[in-house]
């Protein structure tokens, strides 16, 4: 039998990591990216003779295999990816390829806010509790790569839209839902329906034997189940209502009930905080119960989490004044769960590239809790305009420093100066990381006035 061909656009953690899972299972395998490869990732290339090219996509050369993977963020309408559907070869993510060849149990999270801290979360608690798990999808070392050896019993795995665009067959055993917000609509032909039906491919092949946990207060997703059949057992979350099978937030204290399990947390012994945290916790703990992880272990999962930077991360207190640094809040809902994260007065900086952003979400918020607006970025006359009557202070600045420096000036002992930006970050900085990280060292700058 001829040996099948197996062509990758996209030579980055998910691309190369392909390409190794496709040469380990007997493809005859090309790789192709239009831009330059990372040194790393052209050394394993070159060691495991797989052949390349950068710089460029040689159409004949993808145009004949019998499969592709895409790497997630190449959008369809590229025309190399239009000539592929046009000829009927199968597009497919790093994500669909690789659960071919594993037997382990999938929990797949996915949710256009909260996929990482979930994922980490869930993570941590399989793993401190002793299971056989791995990390994958949107985060850390490739699913491809990891399922080369079946290493371990569970794959927890963060799933994004463009991820979840491209799996057919894959099917989750857990499968989360944490919310859906307009977010990437540019790939989506500004259709929020379609950005709906790819965030529903999460419970996609799945089967009476599954579960399924979502979230009830998010309009989306009800209109949705409305409309479907599941046929997945349903773990609701609410932070509102009273929920006996499922999650729900009720006096500050999670109750979450599942599989014969009960576990009552109250959520101020979190590290995590925030009512969209609750929600987060809740999904990772029902994921904890059904896989059978304890209850005293699952309780110790939660307090010992410790989350990625730049999630409402306490970056300091100077003063008596809490610098919180939210930096990975590029969209509107993320900051308004930010702001009903305090109490306290709030000096919030935000903006950046606004991604077509509708600011009444957080419009009532704004007006009850923040005393100063710090407008950061190239861009920022929508936001400020938005906010000019609401807000009693604003302050506009291109200069991240000058933005502490203004805060630190309008802040008394118990504000909050939070970062969340609500924006990309693509005007004045490389990415969310590097915002975050000078926001940081800004704060730093500040502490020399403590004396
Ligand atoms: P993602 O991986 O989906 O981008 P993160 O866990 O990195 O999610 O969080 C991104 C931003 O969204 C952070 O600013 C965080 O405070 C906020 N956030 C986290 N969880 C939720 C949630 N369940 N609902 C809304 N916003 C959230």
């Amino acid at each position: 039998m001829a040996q099948k061909k197996l062509a990758i656009l996209g030579g980055g953690e998910s691309g190369v990591g392909a390409a190794l899972l496709g040469k380990a299972k007997g493809f005859s395998v090309f790789l192709s990216d239009k831009g330059l490869l990372q040194e790393k990732y052209r050394q394993v290339l070159e060691k495991e003779g797989i052949p390349y090219e950068e710089g460029d996509h040689t159409p004949e050369l993808i145009l004949d295999a019998d499969e592709v993977v895409k790497s997630p963020g190449i959008p369809d309408k590229v025309p190399l990816v239009q000539e592929l559907s046009k000829k009927g070869i199968p597009v497919l993510s790093e994500i669909e390829l690789a659960a071919r060849y594993t037997d382990a149990q999938l929990i797949a999270i996915t949710g256009s806010n909260g996929k990482t801290t979930t994922t980490l979360l869930t993570y941590h608690l399989l793993k401190q509790a002793g299971f056989s798990v791995g990390l994958a999808g949107n985060i850390g070392d490739s699913f491809a790569r990891q399922v080369i050896e079946e290493r371990h019993d569970y794959y927890v795995l963060e799933l994004s839209s463009f991820q979840l665009d491209n799996m057919y067959g894959f099917r989750a055993n857990v499968a989360v839902l944490l919310n859906i917000t307009p977010d990437h609509l540019d790939r989506y032909e500004y259709d929020f329906q379609k950005y709906v039906n790819s965030k529903f491919r999460i419970i996609q092949n799945q089967t009476e034997a599954d579960d399924f946990i979502y979230f009830t207060e998010n309009e989306p997703i009800m209109a949705e189940l409305s409309k479907r059949e599941v046929p997945a057992r349903q773990w609701p979350i609410s932070l509102s209502q009273v929920m006996e099978e499922g999650g729900y937030l009720q006096q500050g204290t999670l109750r979450v009930q599942s599989h014969g399990q009960v576990l009552e947390q109250p959520m101020e012994e979190l590290p995590i905080k925030g009512p969209h945290n609750a929600i987060n916790a809740m999904a990772a703990v029902l994921v904890a119960q059904s896989v059978g992880v304890a209850p005293e272990q699952i309780r110790q999962g939660l307090l010992s989490f410790q989350n990625a930077p730049h999630r409402l991360e306490p970056v300091a207190t100077i003063h008596g004044v809490s610098y919180i640094n939210d930096s990975k809040a590029t969209n509107v809902d993320s900051v308004y769960y930010a702001l009903g994260s305090f109490d306290s007065p709030i000096i919030l900086i935000a903006g950046g590239v606004d991604k077509g952003n509708d600011y009444s979400q957080i419009e009532p918020q704004v007006r009850q809790k923040v005393k100063g607006l710090i407008a950061l970025g190239t861009a920022t006359d929508k936001l400020t305009s938005y906010f000019q009557d609401t807000v009693p202070a604003v302050y506009k600045t291109q200069d991240i420093q000058d933005a502490l420096n203004k805060a630190y000036e309008w802040a008394v002992p118990g504000d909050v100066v939070l970062l969340s930006p609500a924006c990309a970050s693509f005007d004045l900085f490389r990415n969310y990381e590097d915002r975050g990280q000078k926001f940081r060292e800004a704060v730093e700058q500040l502490k020399p006035r403590q004396s």
